[in-house]
């Protein structure tokens, strides 16, 4: 049975909508959320992740306090380095071209660390990325990129832990209840009007918080916003983000805001479904890309495979692979990588080729021209900078030289058997352009006033990305504002 009312109505139950759920619970709210997938599928994108979350941390106290697990033995072969709140406004700057809405990123940065602490006391725990933020060098991991912190059991453990703690608290999931569209009248937001079991209904709340996703898995919308080819991109996580949240408030008034035509997309195997298949999770994604020449269907290099660390470009070159002949490359690696390759490559559903010689290889690129990429692997080969050592612990400068498009880091030749390479194509993660909000993440109107009782969180807030975007942060922003929303939310409905 669903309540016919309720204080706060939370649309969604991915990451932002359980911050908010919790936050606007605490401050003594009756809260509803609104799930449009079945328990099976529930939890949205966040389900999907491996739960990383970029948060600033001054020193190993800090890192401590999240992770009280966390040995002296572990402490003593790890660089953990730091992460502090200038490292992440630079990162945020630099990624997005300084046009993050300056506001809603310090709140994001200054907020990180103490949400985390928050989430905490919510039943989350966390764990340090060994493996896929740290290589071990003689004999120690350091973390590089600013992403050290994962929660336990990735996304599944993620959303199970949060499912627990709502359960614990009384706080009710409504499965299979889609939100069709907002209540509302001159003074505000009433309720929402929900498909539930076939039937529609309305159920009345004194503030909702939308956190339904972005428009992702819309390839209608997809293709008007992002532009041509966008539809034949593949959606690598929920199938239920299709634009609803941001359509409801868009429809009552809301203003959009942000990189409309803007996503984050990565480089997925090319064979993989549709839609995200969560017995797989992110393991579609192919992340080591830094260590190996990416070659288009006519045997050429596209882009800069080692511009920067994978944290600071994979979020990006999924466009530039859609935009491919055929919308699909493969990544090329010699014997001297394959240790380094992360656990996504030794998947069973992977589209791979293995050969003991160049020529060999090149003839099962399905798609490529085998003469072409012979030649460019050859003429890579011959630009790189064998005076730099390499070192995938940081931006080693080991490059090429006298090639039109350069490889900066991490050029190590093709030439050691065996060969292996690994097909993909455009997967997209969320889109970045959504609904404005204030800092108390209330949903701001095309006139520019708040929207009384109306609060977003999550994908669909725009105004924080654009072109690209540091790994890690959405799960951040997510929880930063979910609990901002449901604090404000919350406040308003008992108040
Ligand atoms: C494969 C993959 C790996 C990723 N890895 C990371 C990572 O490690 N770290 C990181 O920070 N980010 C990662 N991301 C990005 C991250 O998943 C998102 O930024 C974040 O989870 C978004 O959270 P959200 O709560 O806004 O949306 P979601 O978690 O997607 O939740 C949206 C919810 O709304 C529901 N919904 C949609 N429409 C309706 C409707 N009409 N009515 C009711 N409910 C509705 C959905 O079913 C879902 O429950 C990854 C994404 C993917 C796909």
């Amino acid at each position: 049975m669903l309540p016919a009312s309720s204080d706060v109505i939370v649309v969604g139950a991915g990451n932002a909508a359980f911050c908010a759920a919790f936050a606007a619970y605490e401050q003594g709210a009756s809260v509803l959320l609104l799930e449009r997938a079945s328990v099976n599928e529930a939890g949205g994108n966040s389900r999907f992740t491996a739960g990383a979350f970029r948060c600033v941390y001054n020193d190993i106290n800090d890192l401590k306090a999240l992770m009280p697990d966390l040995t002296n033995e572990e402490i003593a072969n790890t660089d953990f380095g730091t992460y502090t709140e200038e490292k992440f406004f630079d990162d945020m700057g630099r990624v997005t071209e300084y046009r993050t809405d300056a506001d809603l990123c310090e709140l994001l940065i200054k907020r990180s660390k103490e949400t985390m602490l928050w989430m905490r006391d919510k039943g989350i725990r966390f764990a340090p990325i060994f493996g896929r933020q740290a290589f071990k060098v003689g004999g120690k991991f350091k973390f590089w990129g600013g992403l050290t912190v994962e929660a336990w059991g990735g996304g599944p453990g993620l959303i199970a832990a949060y499912t627990e703690t709502a359960r614990k608290k009384g706080i009710q999931i409504a499965y299979e209840t889609r939100a069709l569209s907002l209540i509302a009248d001159d003074d505000g937001i009433k309720g929402v009007q929900v498909r539930h079991c076939g039937r529609t209904t309305e159920l009345k709340a004194k503030c909702v918080v939308l956190a339904a996703g972005g428009f992702q898995a819309n390839a209608e919308m997809r293709t008007r916003y992002l532009g041509p080819l966008w539809e034949l991109a593949k959606v690598r996580g929920s199938r239920f983000n299709t634009g609803d949240g941001i359509k409801m408030a868009l429809d009552i008034g809301a203003m959009p805001v942000g990189n409309w035509s803007g996503c984050h997309a990565v480089g997925w195997d090319r064979n993989a479904p549709e839609f995200g298949d969560l017995s797989v999770g992110d393991n579609f994604q192919k992340h080591s890309y830094p260590f190996s020449i990416m070659l288009n269907a006519n045997g050429e290099r596209f882009v800069d495979e080692g511009a920067d660390f994978r944290n600071y470009t994979y979020a990006k070159y999924g466009r530039v692979i859609l935009m491919q002949p055929g919308q699909f490359a493969w990544q090329i690696f010699d014997r001297k990588v394959l240790h380094l390759l992360r656990d996504e490559y030794r998947i069973k559903r992977v589209s791979k080729v293995r050969a003991d010689t160049l020529e060999e290889l090149v003839k099962k690129l399905e798609g490529t021209n085998a003469e072409r990429a012979l030649a460019t692997i050859y003429a890579y080969n011959k630009s790189v900078k064998h005076d730099v050592p390499f070192d995938p612990n940081v931006k080693d400068g080991r490059g090429t030289e006298g090639l039109a498009i350069p490889k900066s880091n991490w050029a190590n030749t093709i030439e050691e058997p065996p060969f292996e390479s690994y097909a993909v194509t455009c997967g997209i993660t969320f889109t970045f352009g959504g609904l404005k909000i204030d800092t108390e993440a209330r949903v701001i109107d095309s006139d520019g006033n708040p929207i009384a009782g109306l609060f977003a969180a999550g994908e669909l807030v725009g105004g924080l990305f654009y072109f690209n975007y540091p790994g890690g942060t959405g799960l951040m922003a997510g929880s930063v504002f979910g609990k901002i929303a449901g604090t404000a939310a919350g406040r308003r409905a008992v108040a």
